[in-house]
């Protein structure tokens, strides 16, 4: 199996869309999170198609995808670029290889927030700042801090975290999923 077809059996719709990418350009050009990203879509495909298996699942590209879907909306050739965008993040994770990329602290950011919308079905604005930048950028916490304590006074911020009513319901589903194989 190459990596095209492994990452395309694993993203709906991808095959055969990703492998008629023209290399156009247009993704790149439309993604508000480009000047961040170590690769341009249009590059991580190029490098799908290649085989470059290691440098894609290293690559901060899916990690800065902020699921906007313009790329999506403006591809002539219909890719399921943003779908790939989560393919490649589980990959990454199921290997390891997100924690060698330049963005090897945003998976911590993102499951933090998944931590509070499972225990509280929602997220929790003051503990997710102060669990990721206490572990990751502390000088940047004591930046932000002022900041903070501003929204708290102007009432914009929680001081404690709220949980959802019937929040059963949705530990349910959240079960139901795991059990139908999706990734916590
Ligand atoms: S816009 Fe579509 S066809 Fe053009 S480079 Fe991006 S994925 Fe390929
Ligand atoms: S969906 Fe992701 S890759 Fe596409 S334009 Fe938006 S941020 Fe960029």
């Amino acid at each position: 199996m190459t990596f095209m077809d492994e990452v395309t059996a694993h993203t709906p719709g991808a095959h055969p869309r990703l492998e008629m990418c023209i290399q156009c350009g247009t993704c790149g050009g439309s993604c508000p999170s480009g000047a961040d990203m170590d690769h341009t879509p249009r590059q991580l495909f190029a490098m799908i198609k290649a085989e470059m298996r290691d440098e894609v699942l290293r690559s901060n590209t899916p990690w800065y995808c902020v699921s906007c879907y313009f790329c999506m909306v403006r591809c002539p050739q219909e890719v399921h670029i943003t779908d790939l965008m989560y393919t490649l993040k589980r990959m990454a994770i199921k290997e390891g290889m997100y924690r060698e990329s330049t963005a090897a602290d945003i998976p911590d950011f993102s499951e933090t927030f998944i931590d509070y919308v499972q225990s509280h079905g929602r997220s929790f604005e003051l503990g997710l700042a102060t669990r990721y930048h206490l572990r990751h950028h502390p000088l940047g916490m004591v930046k932000k801090a002022g900041l903070g304590l501003e929204l708290i006074r102007r009432g914009r911020m929680d001081l404690t975290p709220k949980r959802i009513k019937d929040i059963d319901q949705l530990h349910a589903i959240l079960a139901k999923a795991r059990e139908l194989g999706g990734e916590p």
